[in-house]
């Protein structure tokens, strides 16, 4: 650890059981990204061409006719509705976001509308696309869709996601087969799922995924699907795209990322985790006000979560501030706290490097012995928390 940047740096040393997560550095990046990357800076390479040999390798792994790599799964939204918006009309590409003839609505589920960081609709209105939210935000039905397509739809958006509602809604299959009886290409945002074949198995014209997620490359989106919608998207980057362009090595580095993916041990990965999960919750075993139970990934990646349950009166603390304990102390240790309101969060196996599960059981066991010790019950009101959220980034870059 001695020629850890972040010493050099003077950041924090975080350990990451939050899952991937941009504000952290998304992921470990796999060595054969690290050495693909490195290997190919150097050198000067036609683009568009290295952008072929990635359409290769995403369509084989993710049975897609096509695919390329750009910033990101959320340019990659933007651009595959601007593609969906202006087919291959250089002209009305350059024109983006202004849209004439105004066939640019795109469909949404209200409950899919969720911000990963920014709001999903956002990546949809950059492009020139107009959103039109079907249904509410705990239920849509056929009718709700059907009727909301018109000569004015351009495509419909469906978003795959722990962070969206997971129920009541239209299923992938159903929202497909409604698009496709009146012509209405369905883009998916698939960016933190593992299976990289469902959704255009199953009929979605494009898929897009995060390169820097469970994939461990470099900071990139992949966009795969039907040939003709890849290359409308593609040509986005004569427009819009520009901004959200990738270099020669993240292009690159993806492709290796997905090459080992290929090769990787997912069940010795998974067996790792498991012992994680299993270490996690036998030192929680016992403790007063804590219950850890080990639950399975909401959108079926496979992946289970130990999910921590405080009950403050027991433990003398609650489940947020048993987490900005853990996020202020040393070394940080950053939880997956969603949903901390409801005075539990997660740990989250994949982003450690080995030995880091161990400091993560010593940190937690010390600030429950240390709240438990407390008198008083350390419960900060949970609207102070929202309250000062965004404090420290509106003060950025003090
Ligand atoms: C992470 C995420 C995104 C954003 O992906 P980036 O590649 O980081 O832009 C979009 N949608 C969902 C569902 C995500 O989980």
């Amino acid at each position: 650890m001695s020629n850890d940047p972040r010493t050099r740096l003077g950041l924090r040393p975080v350990i990451n059981v939050s899952g991937t997560m941009t504000s952290l550095g998304a992921s470990i990046v796999v060595p054969e990204a690290v050495a693909a990357m490195t290997e190919i800076l150097p050198h000067f390479v036609e683009i568009n061409d290295l952008q072929r040999k990635a359409s290769t390798v995403i369509a084989r792994l993710t049975g897609g006719e096509a695919g390329f790599v750009t910033a990101s799964c959320a340019a990659g939204i933007s651009l595959a509705v601007a593609g969906a918006i202006t087919g291959p009309d250089l002209l009305a590409i350059e024109r983006l976001p202004d849209v004439a003839p105004a066939r640019n609505e795109v469909l949404v589920q209200m409950g899919h509308v969720v911000s990963y960081g920014a709001p999903v609709d956002q990546s949809i209105r950059l492009a020139g696309g107009k959103v039109v939210m079907i249904g509410q935000a705990t239920s849509t039905h056929r009718y709700h869709m059907e009727n909301a397509i018109n000569e004015r739809t351009a495509a419909a958006v469906y978003v795959v996601s722990h962070h969206v509602v997971d129920y009541g809604l239209l299923h992938l299959s159903e929202f497909i087969e409604i698009a496709h009886a009146r012509g209405v290409p369905v883009i998916v945002d698939a960016a933190s799922e593992y299976d990289l074949k469902t959704f255009l198995a199953a009929g979605a014209d494009t898929a897009l995924y995060s390169g820097h997620k469970f994939l461990g490359g470099p900071t990139t989106g992949i966009v795969a699907g039907r040939k003709e919608m890849v290359r409308n998207t593609f040509l986005q980057n004569m427009g819009i795209g520009r901004g959200m362009k990738v270099g020669k090595e993240s292009i690159f580095g993806v492709m290796a990322a997905l090459e080992a993916w290929e090769n990787r041990d997912h069940e010795g990965i998974r067996a790792r985790e498991s012992g994680y999960l299993s270490l996690w919750r036998e030192a929680l075993k016992d403790r007063a006000g804590v219950t850890a139970l080990i639950e399975p990934d909401p959108t079926q990646n496979p992946l289970d979560r130990l999910r921590v349950i405080v009950d403050p009166r027991e433990a003398h603390i609650t489940a947020w501030d048993l987490a900005a304990a853990l996020r202020a102390g040393s070394p940080p240790i950053i939880v997956r706290d969603h949903e901390a309101e409801h005075n539990y969060f997660y740990l989250d196996p994949c982003n450690l490097h080995p030995g880091e599960e161990v400091v993560v059981a010593e940190r937690l066991t010390a600030e429950l012995d240390k709240a438990r010790a407390s008198n008083e019950i350390i419960a900060t009101p949970i609207e102070n928390l929202s309250r000062h959220r965004f404090d420290g980034m509106l003060r950025w870059p003090d």
